[in-house]
């Protein structure tokens, strides 16, 4: 006579995936995978999921693929990640990896954000700004489109803001869309720039430039990156108005 006992209805099979012997339930052994590799599976389509919807959200393709060589600095990330949950403005010389970070922070956060991802909107600020100058009357639809779901996403990301003068109609759908996202708690917006202080003073416009310092202080963080170290953002990130000013005017 035979002795089943607990055994009768699972039995070992081997992954179809790595071979490893592995707990089926009895009747099931056609193609079994172990759960190691059924979680891995799992992990692929998100991740191909996130890929598509981040490339539909704007993101440059090159910043997807994970490159070690051009992989951003491991601090930068870790700041970016700690502090992704608010508005987020990373200044710096061009090349010291802010983008990437960025880019890095968004997928990671997009990531985490699991079954129902947040929605995410990269724009490239001048080619952007640009488009928005358009008065033909073809690119009004699009125009008004990007303007409506920078307004709505969870996440907005203006990289390499501020690179050129703008005129009074782009500046106030600039400020407009800031001022939307500043009312409305919870629409993070990360910025990136290579612009100073007096720079963006003198292209956003007499007094425009400090509304917006003043808005993304009360929301989140403003940072400057050397490519290697940063000023401990605690040492401003309570500062208001002018304490802020005069930070960055010292930059
Ligand atoms: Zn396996």
């Amino acid at each position: 006579m035979t002795t089943t006992t607990t055994t009768t209805d699972v039995t070992t099979g081997s992954c179809k995936r790595c071979g490893r012997p592995t707990m089926v339930p009895a009747g099931l052994q056609v193609a079994v995978v172990c759960d190691d590799c059924a979680a891995s599976a799992e992990r692929q389509a998100r991740a191909d999921g996130l890929q598509r919807s981040l490339v539909r959200a704007g993101m440059p393709a090159e910043l997807l693929r994970y490159d070690a060589a051009l992989a951003p600095h491991p601090d930068l990330l870790q700041w970016c990640l700690r502090h992704s949950g608010q508005w987020l403005w990373l200044s710096g010389f061009t090349g010291v990896g802010k983008t990437r970070a960025l880019a890095r922070a968004v997928a990671i956060t997009s990531w985490r954000a699991g079954a129902a991802p947040f929605s995410v909107l990269w724009l490239e600020s001048a080619l952007w700004l640009e488009s928005l100058r358009s008065r033909e009357h073809s690119q009004q639809a699009a125009q008004a489109a990007t303007l409506a779901a920078a307004k709505r996403v969870d996440l907005l990301i203006l990289d390499d803001f501020g690179q050129e003068a703008l005129d009074d109609r782009t500046r106030a759908l600039l400020f407009g869309l800031i001022d939307h996202r500043y009312v409305r708690k919870g629409m993070r917006t990360w910025i990136t720039t290579n612009a100073s202080g007096a720079e963006l003073e003198a292209r956003l416009g007499a007094g425009r430039w400090p509304q917006i310092r003043r808005r993304i202080v009360e929301r989140g963080t403003m940072h400057y990156w050397d490519g290697k170290t940063w000023q401990d953002e605690t040492q401003y990130s309570d500062r208001k108005g002018s304490d802020v000013a005069n930070w960055w005017e010292g930059m």
